[in-house]
């Protein structure tokens, strides 16, 4: 994402992908622009939120009569919180990045829904902007939700997106996301979910509370992207594969993050690959549009 307000200086030679953030965090300078609320968002990412991802736990214990039990409880609080969408799994090394250590053996994935008006004008500030306000809104939500386990007396460690600011990165969301059963990481290179598309941002909590493992739930993405190269035509960086590629041991859509980061900082947003995919869709129109896609395509769950 970019940052309105900040400006990226690309280096002529881009180093390895392992190091995407620290080529962000180099390449980042503040020339002091951006509107009062987006100095607002990006200060109180930094300074509000993020010393807070984590916090002392309360001495007395919440007892839960099973896992289950005690993800109903998580959901109806991070529901009311603000949250779209949350799943449960479990901490694995493919959720983490490497040389990252998080607490906690149980993560759970939550996701918000980015304002698609807002990502139907993309490239463009509007989409920068919106990516923003969804990740400061995605942080408070977090932050409650993390606020609120270690209240019930569990550990809790938050993990938002981390590509702007000094700490490294811990979590990748979108595994975990896919391993809560959220959706599926289409062509894109982003989750693609049944009820809003690939239109979410998504954040973890990790937590040593027992949850259960909702595991992944596939709903064709694959299948759909196999035959659908819209995003990869329409990316305005050429950052899109045609072919997947294999990418921690599995074979993958990989995006070239540095052609893409070049065209969000030169439009200030982008997200075109978001607004044309086929499954960015008002809400109320996804299950007719499954419905569509399942008489389509052979072997669609
Ligand atoms: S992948 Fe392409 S279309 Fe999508 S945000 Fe990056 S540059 Fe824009
Ligand atoms: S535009 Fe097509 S290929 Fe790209 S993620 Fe969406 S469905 Fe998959």
């Amino acid at each position: 994402m970019t940052v309105p307000g900040l400006k990226l200086v690309i280096q002529k030679e881009p180093p390895e992908y392992k190091d995407i953030f620290q080529y962000l965090i180099k390449n980042y300078e503040d020339p002091g622009k951006g509107t009062e609320m987006e100095k607002f968002w990006v200060n109180d990412l930094e300074e509000g939120q993020y010393p807070r991802l984590e916090g002392p736990v309360s001495e007395e214990k919440v007892h839960f009569g099973s896992p289950e039990e005690a993800a109903r409880t998580i959901e109806e609080f991070a529901i009311a919180a603000g949250a779209d969408m949350i799943g449960f799994t479990e901490v694995t090394d493919e959720i983490i990045f490497k040389g990252a250590t998080v607490n906690g053996k149980y993560a759970i994935s939550i996701g918000f829904q980015m304002n698609i008006e807002a990502i139907s004008k993309a490239p463009g500030p509007p989409t920068g902007i919106e990516a923003l306000r969804a990740y400061w809104r995605l942080g408070s939500i977090i932050l409650k939700v993390s606020q609120f386990i270690r209240s019930m007396g569990y550990q809790a460690q938050g993990h938002q997106v981390r590509t702007f600011i000094k700490d490294p990165p811990t979590v990748l969301n979108s595994l975990a996301a896919v391993n809560a059963g959220l959706g599926e990481v289409g062509r894109l290179g982003l989750l693609i979910t049944p009820r809003f598309g690939p239109r979410v941002r998504l954040g973890t909590i990790t937590t040593e509370l027992e949850l259960p493992d909702n595991g992944e739930r596939p709903f064709g993405v694959d299948e759909f992207c196999s035959h659908c190269t819209i995003c990869a035509d329409e990316c305005v960086g050429e950052a899109i594969p045609m072919e997947k590629s294999l990418e921690r041991g599995h074979m993958k859509y990989t995006i070239d993050p540095y052609k893409c980061l070049t065209e969000f900082a030169k439009y200030d947003g982008c997200g075109v690959c978001i607004s044309v995919c086929p499954f960015n869709r008002p809400e109320n129109e996804m299950e007719w549009f499954l419905e569509g896609v399942r008489k389509m395509v052979k072997g669609y769950p």
